[in-house]
């Protein structure tokens, strides 16, 4: 990862920061995209500990030309990225005979479009300068299996839709030299597990959460990110079209392997 500019959507918290610092640790350069400024300034920050450049971008995934903006300005400050975690995603439940239209959008918009427009205007980069590069998107479990709390509506499409993103990105840019794969991460301790959570509700969700997965806990943010940089680095040359999934057994508990 040495000298590799990386760039990260949902960089200013939980497994997008997480990846963020790793990759500077490696030594790579890192293209910081999110929508909180705050969260952005304090990861660069520390990702600038590790002796590399940190560039920051306030970028609504949803919006496509703020997205092409932040790229084009990410080629100027750092160098093309050869490397992109579309990472940014939340999670909105609600059972679908009473979600509100805005509510599955909003979902479908952050993290179906999002990945789809960060990952257009990496490929643009790439493929103006004729660099390969590795693009990861980020799935989840809900892409394959249903949970017992259930209202995972729109979460679960948007996931799944990723996912068919993931596989047909591989075959179209393969012949570039671009490899595209998805994460799965399982439950991981991030604020996005809690968004919707009542915080009298934390610990017994988080006991429910931890007898459902084989590991019996909640994975690190840490965790995701060894896996997110295994799949950007030169380790995994040959994979493309796949998906790591870092769960702790919940697909293989539900006897689903992907
Ligand atoms: P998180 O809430 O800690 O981080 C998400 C980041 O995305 C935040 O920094 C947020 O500001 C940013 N973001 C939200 N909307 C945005 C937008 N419109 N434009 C740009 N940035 C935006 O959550 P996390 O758990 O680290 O989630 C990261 C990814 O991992 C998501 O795609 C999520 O679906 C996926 N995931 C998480 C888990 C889990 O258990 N935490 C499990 C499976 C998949």
């Amino acid at each position: 990862m040495q000298d590799r500019i990386i760039a990260i959507t949902g960089a200013a918290s939980g497994i997008g920061r997480a990846t963020a610092l790793l990759c500077a640790e490696r030594g790579a350069h890192v293209a910081l995209m999110d929508v909180d400024e705050a969260g952005l300034k304090l990861v660069a920050q520390e990702a600038e500990r590790s002796g590399v450049s940190a560039a920051t971008y306030v970028c609504d995934v949803r919006d496509e030309d703020v997205v092409a903006e932040a790229f084009s300005s990410a080629r100027r400050d750092l160098g093309t990225p050869r490397g992109l975690f579309a990472c940014a995603g939340i999670d909105l439940p609600g059972f679908a005979h009473e979600l509100p239209a805005e509510r599955w959008q909003k979902v479908i918009d952050i993290n179906l479009n999002g990945s789809f427009f960060a990952s257009k205007h990496m490929l643009q980069g790439l493929l103006d300068s004729g660099l390969g590069g590795s693009i990861v998107l980020c799935s989840s479990p809900a892409s394959f299996v249903s949970f017992a709390a259930g209202a995972n509506t729109a979460y679960a499409a948007s996931k799944g839709a990723v996912s068919a993103l993931t596989r047909t990105l591989a075959l179209d840019y393969a012949r570039y030299g671009v490899r595209v794969n998805a994460v799965v991460p399982g439950p991981t301790e991030t604020p996005l597990m809690w968004m919707a959570v009542p915080a009298e509700d934390r610990a017994r969700l988080t006991t429910t959460i931890e007898s459902e997965v084989p590991l019996g806990r909640l994975a690190t943010p840490r965790e995701q990110a060894h896996a997110v940089l295994w799949l950007l680095s030169d380790d995994s040359s040959f994979v493309t079209g796949s998906h790591l999934v870092c769960d702790g057994g919940v697909l293989a508990k539900a006897s689903i392997s992907v």
